[in-house]
Parts: C-alpha cells; structure tokens; sequence
C-alpha cells in the first residue's frame, strides 16, 4: 500500500488556467507579457494578450505586473 498522497495543490493547477479579462485590460504594451519566464504571452498592437496554455506555467508572475487586475486564474469545478 502507498502512503503517497496527491498534492493538492497540482490537483488544482491541473483544472486550472490563466485568463485575460479584456474589460479591465487597459490599451497599452503589456507589461506581464514583459515579465512572464515562459514567454507564454504574445500580444498584437495593444490588443490585450494572448496565453499560449501549451507554455503557460501557473507560475503566477504576471498577475504581479498587471495593475489593471486583468489576468486572473480560473479553476475547473469538475464534479465527477
Ligand atoms: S502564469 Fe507564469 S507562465 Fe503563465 S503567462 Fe503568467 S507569467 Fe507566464
């Protein structure tokens, strides 16, 4: 028997993903974008961002970069 646990923590990274809320995205060079160790977000003009999820980490950075609140994390409530 294995008294090894899941992290509850990556169970929930796993459901979970970055969104760019473009109400709140204000017309302007991205600065997360900037700031994001993965390059995981592209940007045309000051369109607000893209988020290329095959990259994106959940490292959490950008949401320090953002001062408009546009970028949050969404987890999947999956009721199985
Ligand atoms: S959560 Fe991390 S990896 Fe994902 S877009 Fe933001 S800075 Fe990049």
């Amino acid at each position: 028997m294995s008294l090894e646990t899941e992290d509850p923590n990556k169970k929930k990274k796993k459901n979970s993903f970055l969104v760019v809320n473009g109400e709140y995205c204000a017309a302007h060079e991205c600065v997360a974008m900037q700031a994001c160790p993965e390059e995981a977000m592209t940007q045309e003009g000051t369109n607000p961002p893209e988020i290329d999820i095959t990259k994106c980490t959940l490292c959490e950075v950008c949401l320090h970069f953002c001062d408009y609140g546009a970028l949050e994390v969404h987890t999947l409530q999956l009721n199985l």
